[in-house]
Order: structure tokens, then sequence, then C-alpha cells
């Protein structure tokens, strides 16, 4: 039967695949169909992105909003990290479900098949591509099989991020799940070149090795596809990143601005949350009809760090819910200066207090920037002509054209099926 394999590698922007850094890529990009106009969700964090890649729909529709959420669990709203491995419990706890929207798993599973995913990144970011467990997901903070049954110790991982654990992570992904377990779906996420990128400057020697690692993890993927496929037709072979990056510019400490306009009552108070993203906010409110949504919004038209703000229904112009909690979604300002090692772009980003360390002049992501905004696709194999792809493609359409290989429906879903030619 068809199968589809699917790699991610996190942060990798698509200006950033040149022939020295990721030769690989480089040469797969020209054989293969290249789509041109690729781009991210918002917020352009990695669990919002691991939501939409597995449900093939926008956070609007899955409810997953970003790298931190604000949540009530009785006591009034509080913004936490998506990323902590007990994220998913308290969600449900919570609200009584994870995503809103069924996953690739889900609907695989109801066919009779299986989604294997092999993730290096955050708990949360993997756990959001099966978070009810209908098929097998792998990470370091604990692995779970169906029924979210826990996998022993043993038979999980045991990596960290960064290029040695994305190494040896590939290696076990080749040999037990493409040779050995043969799934309908088995999904790949390398740390790299996100996990460097977030603590050392964008095209710096050590961003570059990072990026090299990659590209020498995809091309093992691409040679044990070759060997166990070779008409190239029977597995569809989806290689991407989920977003971009910028450089961080200035931190904004959005909770003090707040505070000190006398529009939140402290730092740690309800009745406006700021769910920090990055290069990106959410703003959750406890009263989300109340006055005080629109005092913030005018307030945050004074301030000149801001790049846009979306408030009410102006949210659904960028793919978020509009009747929820969070009322208000800024992106910050971005400029294109390139930095000390040649790569444009940089950004603002709001001050996170889960995680209050200094990036500046490192990479970071979230928001609308252009860069951010700006991962690669590349798709092989099932039918695809090589060649460069114009069209407008998203991160939701990579599970609908997995599905379609499959032949199974991809009804319910905000992304399409890609087409398999390019279009002149
Ligand atoms: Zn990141």
């Amino acid at each position: 039967m068809n199968r589809a394999v699917i790699v991610i590698c996190d942060s990798l922007r698509a200006d950033l695949i040149t022939p020295s850094d990721a030769p690989f890529l480089t040469e797969f990009g020209r054989h293969s169909a290249r789509f041109a106009n690729h781009c991210s969700v918002f917020p352009s964090t990695t669990r919002t992105s691991a939501a939409s890649i597995a449900t093939g729909c926008l956070p609007a529709r899955h409810g997953l909003l970003g790298n931190t959420m604000a949540l009530d669990e009785g006591d009034g709203l509080v913004c936490l990290s998506v990323g902590k491995p007990d994220f998913r419990d308290r969600l449900h706890r919570a609200t009584g479900r994870t995503l809103h929207a069924p996953t690739l798993a889900e609907r695989v599973r109801g066919a009779g098949e299986t989604v294997i995913a092999f993730s290096n990144v955050s708990p949360g970011a993997a756990y959001f591509l099966d978070p009810d467990g209908f098929g097998w997901v792998y990470n370091s903070a604990g692995s779970f099989g169906p029924g979210r049954r826990l996998v022993p110790a043993e038979e999980g991982i045991a990596v960290s991020k960064g290029e040695a654990g994305d190494a040896a992570l590939t290696e076990r992904f080749c040999d037990e799940v493409l040779r050995q377990r043969s799934p309908a779906v088995a999904l790949l996420w390398l740390s790299e070149p996100d996990y460097t990128g977030h603590h050392t400057p964008l095209g710096s020697p050590a961003h570059r090795r990072a990026i090299v690692s990659a590209d020498k993890n995809v091309r093992l993927v691409a040679e044990t596809i070759d060997e166990l496929d070779r008409s190239g037709e029977r597995i569809l072979f989806i290689v991407g990143s989920d977003h971009g990056m910028e450089t961080v510019d200035k931190t904004i400490d959005l909770d003090s601005l707040l505070v000190e306009a006398g529009l939140k009552g402290a730092a740690a108070s309800s009745d406006v949350v700021v769910a920090p993203n990055g290069t990106a906010a959410l703003l959750y409110f406890s009263d989300p009809e109340g006055a005080l949504v629109g005092h913030v919004a005018r307030f945050l038209d004074t301030q000149d760090w801001v790049g846009r703000a979306f408030v009410g229904n102006a949210l659904a112009e960028i793919g978020l819910p509009t009747g929820s909690a969070a009322q208000i979604a800024l992106t910050l300002k971005p400029d294109d200066r390139a930095n000390a090692h040649g790569v444009p772009g940089h950004s603002h980003i709001v001050r996170d207090a889960l995680e209050p360390k200094d990036c500046t002049g490192f990479g970071q992501h979230g928001g609308l920037g252009r860069n951010e905004q700006r991962p690669f696709l590349f798709v092989a194999g099932g039918g695809f002509a090589p060649g460069t792809y114009r069209d407008r493609s998203s991160l939701v359409d990579i599970a609908p054209t997995a599905l379609r290989h499959l032949g199974l429906s991809v009804a319910g879903m905000d992304g399409q099926p890609l087409t398999r030619h390019p279009t002149a």
C-alpha cells in the first residue's frame, strides 16, 4: 500500500538552504516539487505548527493557539507553556478536550493504519501531533502508543536536542520505522537548526553547522526511501520546515507596560494575560466582551514596537478563533536589516516571564515577519512532477496531501491536497 514520510527541519528558512550548508537539500530541491510560496501559520511557533501539520487546520479550528496559552484551571487565567510534558493533560482537564480537529493519526487509524512520529523538540510540540493516542509518538520526555499507553523507557527514546540527538533519532527512524514497522505515515521532527538558532546568531558558524546536520539527516531518510521504493511512486516524501526565524532586536516587557498604563492589575493578574510567542503575543481577557479589550487595543495603537494588532473579529484574518478568551493578537515590528553574518531580518520580541532570558542577536519566531513566514517545502514521489510551484501553499496542506496519497478523505480540513504539476 501507499505510504507517506514527512520530515520537518525545525526553523530552517528557505533562503538558508545553500549549496555549502545544505548540499543535499539544494540538489533534492532541483529534482522534486519545490513550493516557492510556502508559508507558516500564526503564531509561527513549533507547537502551533505541529497541530496544524497534524490536523490540516488553522489554529482557529484546532484550538492550539501558541507556544504559550492562558488557561483557567479554576483560579482565573494563567499563562502556561504548551511545551511542558503535562500541558496536554492540563488542557484536557480544564477544557474537556485537546485539539478540536482530528489528527492524521486519528484519520489513518479509522482506515486500520497507523502513524508513527519521532520528535526531538519540546514534549508539547511532540504530543500535539497526536494528543489523543491514535498512533505512536516518541519524545525524550516519554513516548506513547495507541490508547496513550506509555512506552517502556527502554523502548522509548533518550536523545537530547541538537546535532547528536537528531542524528541518533534519524538512524533509528530509518531502521526501525521506515524499514521494519512501515506505518502508513512516518513523521520525523528534527530539532535543528531551531535548537542552535535560538542561542547563536543566524548564519554564524554554529548555526550553519546545525543546518549541515539537518541536511545530512534528510539525506539519510531520502536514501532509505530510495532503497525501499525504487519506483519513487509508492512512498510520498514530504520534507520541509515549520517556520523560519528573525534576529531578535529589542525585548518588550508587555506585562509591565500594561501594568504601568493602568490596564492590568498586577504582573500575575488575570484581567488581561499576555501569552508571549516570541515575535508575537496573544492577549487573553477574563471578560472577553468587556471594555478592557478596547482600552488595551487603543493603548497598543500608540506603541511603536507593534507591527500589527488584530482585535476581535479581525483575528479571523490570521486564522485565529474570534470567540475565545484571546481577543487581541500582535505581531511585533520587523525590519529587513541584515545581521553581522549577512542574514536579513530583525524583529522585536515580547518578554516571556516563563523563560526570561536575554536572546538579543539570536534567532526567534512566532509572528508574521517575512523570514519567519518562510519555511521550505519539497515533495517527491506520489506523482509530483519536479519543478518550481508558485501557488501559495501552507503547513495545513501537508496532511491533506498525505491523505490523498493514502486514498483517504480530506473532508473537514482548512488545507487542500497540493496540485501535482506546477502551474505555468
Ligand atoms: Zn523555535
